[in-house]
């Protein structure tokens, strides 16, 4: 009988505190991005570490266990959210231990990004999405692909046309492809910030063909290094990751578009870099003995179950193709 009336008293809370997270810049999530369903509870209260310090919390939905950044920032203020040099993922300088050591990972993984994304297929047409400066591009262009990018980014996107003469568009250009352009499309951990998910993955379904391979890298929340650092994981990254993937929840939401996880495989540099970067968060400066030790034993832990990766990379197709 005291569980029931515990429930309600927790319903009340949940929804009083939805209420009172709606402002002029963010904007409360209602309904599970995933399932659509309204019940939820907070998981993580944490703070923007990387740039502005603001404070966000990470709900959870009570019926599929889904995580997501709530509130989130209205979709005209998110850039002053990427606003930085130290962006890595739209930079190449390599100044600093962890952007040097993250650039000449890079450089590895990208080669392993291409095998992956091309194993046992004819060339054809390729499109990355967020595709930065447009090195995973020029690796495919190197591999005998006809490739095209489209990053929102200005400045990585004039970088990727100026350093590699490169076919990259702004985001709007998602909707002027044809349909059934693509025999590949790419999305290395850029999923996570799509405003529009909904809208984005129909639109992406339409213009990959029929028997295309959609492959998206994700930070894995249900990853060993996620629970060791919990606020101070740097992979949850709010409010620039509106959403913390596992691997149920990202098979459910793909399912919902008709596609089915072929395979799915690590990025085992991950976890060293992402155990860094939660170093610095937690301790103000990088314990690089820490970080080594838990990537370490986040890929150990990740070869006894994938759950336990850092990131995961999933290769999809269309069911029944
Ligand atoms: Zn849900």
């Amino acid at each position: 009988m005291g569980v029931k009336s515990d429930y309600r008293e927790d319903e009340t809370r949940r929804e009083l505190k939805y209420v009172s997270r709606e402002t002029n810049t963010m904007i409360g999530v209602n309904k599970c991005p995933v399932c659509g369903s309204q019940k939820m509870e907070v998981f993580l209260e944490l703070k923007d570490y990387f740039l502005t310090g603001e404070s966000f919390e990470i709900s959870q939905c009570i019926e599929c266990g889904f995580k997501f950044t709530n509130p989130v920032p209205r979709e005209t203020d998110l850039p002053k959210y990427y606003e930085s040099d130290e962006y890595i993922s739209h930079s190449n300088t390599s100044k600093g231990l962890i952007n040097g050591i993250y650039q000449s990972v890079r450089k590895h993984s990208i080669k392993k990004k291409v095998k992956i994304a091309t194993s046992n297929l004819a060339r054809g047409e390729a499109l990355d999405i967020g595709c930065g400066t447009g090195d995973f591009l020029k690796e495919m262009l190197n591999s005998g692909w006809n490739v095209k990018g489209i990053e929102p980014n200005n400045t990585a996107r004039n970088r990727a046309i100026k350093n590699y003469g490169l076919d990259i568009y702004n985001e709007l250009q998602l909707f002027e492809f044809r349909e059934n352009s693509f025999d590949v499309i790419t999305m290395w951990h850029v999923l996570e910030h799509v405003y529009n998910l909904e809208r984005d993955l129909a639109r992406i379904k339409m213009i990959l063909h029929k028997e295309g391979r959609l492959v998206i890298a994700l930070p894995n929340a249900d990853s060993l290094d996620a629970a060791i650092y919990k606020n101070f994981w740097a992979a949850y990254d709010v409010p620039r990751h509106l959403y913390h993937f596992n691997q149920s929840s990202f098979k459910r939401l793909m399912g919902k578009y008709g596609f089915e996880i072929i395979e799915t495989k690590p990025m085992v540099f991950d976890s060293f870099y992402i155990s860094m970067l939660s170093e610095k968060y937690k301790r103000g400066k990088i314990n690089y003995l820490n970080a080594f030790f838990n990537g370490l034993k986040t890929d150990i832990y990740g070869l006894i179950n994938k759950k336990y990766y850092s990131s995961l990379i999933y290769v999809l197709r269309m069911k029944n193709s």
